[in-house]
Formats: C-alpha cells, structure tokens, sequence
C-alpha cells in the first residue's frame, strides 16, 4: 500500500454477470467517503484503457472462462501487489463453472448449433477463444483474498475496503458465504 489513508484501487469484470460491481455501487452514500480515500484508476466504472504499472488493490469479478480473461489475470496479478477475489465466480467458477460438466465442444455445439435456426454457427471472429475449461481466478493467479457471495453484500465490500484502507487485512469469512 502506498499509505494507510489512501489507496489505488483497479477492477475487471472476466466471465462475470457484472452483479458484484453492482453490489460495489450498492454501498452508495459511503461512495462519497470512499472517494477521499480510494483513487479508482482502473475499471469498467471508469474511462481509463490502461492498467497503470502499480496498483495497490487489485478487484477480480468473475470466473476465467476465455484467453482474454486468462490475459487480464495475470495481468492483474503483475500490476497489484493484492488481489481480491470478488464473488463466487471468481471465487469458486460458480455458474459459468456449470459448463465444465461438458466438453467445450459440446457446449458450443450446444448453443450455436442446436439452439439456432438460422444459419448457425461458432463465432470465431472478434470474440475471445474459450478455454477448454473455467477456472477460478486461483486457479490461473495467486490471489490474497477471497470475498464469497453472489453478489457480495455492499457491506462486505465497504468492510475489505475500509480494511484495506486503515492498513488492516479483512477477514471477510465470517461476513458472507458462497450464494448469499
Ligand atoms: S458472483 Fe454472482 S453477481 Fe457476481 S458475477 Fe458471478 S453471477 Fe454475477
């Protein structure tokens, strides 16, 4: 951390539904306060393309189901000397991990084939290749801390942030379990 006052914070979503950056937004009056303390240099919330050389608190939403996710992990993983593992996709594959009891063929052939009429086909231009297998963000980095929940409550959020903040390490565990 660069001081105990103030923090830089990046977030990415991967294969994620977006509900746990909602949950983030959910804390709402205490965005105000957060925003003296908590620099948000990179995220979907916010215009920055760049993933700036040092970040002190790294934010994962969402499983690791594709190249481009595997891409931006470890890039995560390079960038912030701590990463949060943010809600159970991330945490654990949760529901884009239920494509794993089939082979990726299978799936795709599910979805692009079966359940179209006209004229079907995998996309293959533009779109990021899947991996054979989703995996949670530990599964591909090494992650600092795990944040249960779908989404995690707002004031689980606020709880590691505020954390993290007075130079402390959340212990979130206690706060939230997997599906609440
Ligand atoms: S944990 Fe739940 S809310 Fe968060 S990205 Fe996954 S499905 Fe969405």
């Amino acid at each position: 951390m660069t001081d105990t006052q103030h923090i830089t914070v990046a977030t990415a979503w991967l294969d994620g539904c977006s509900g746990c950056h909602m949950s983030f937004l959910d804390i709402d009056e205490r965005l105000f306060t957060l925003a003296q303390k908590v620099d948000i240099i990179y995220s979907p919330l916010v215009d920055a393309k760049e993933l700036p050389e040092s970040v002190d608190v790294g934010i994962l939403e969402g499983s690791v189901s594709s190249e481009e996710d595997l891409k931006k992990a470890q890039e995560f993983r390079r960038h912030c000397k701590f990463l949060i593992s943010l809600g159970d996709c991330a945490v654990c594959g949760n529901i884009p991990g239920m494509r794993n009891l089939f082979p990726l063929d299978a799936v795709l052939h599910r979805a692009y084939h079966e359940n179209v009429q006209k004229n079907p086909q995998i996309p293959n231009v533009g779109v990021p290749r899947l991996l054979p297998t989703v995996q949670p963000v530990h599964g591909v980095v090494e992650v600092d801390l795990f944040v249960q929940g779908c989404p995690p409550p707002a004031d689980v959020i606020w709880h590691v942030l505020s954390e993290l903040i007075q130079g402390r390490t959340p212990d979130p565990m206690t706060l939230t379990r997997f599906g609440k």
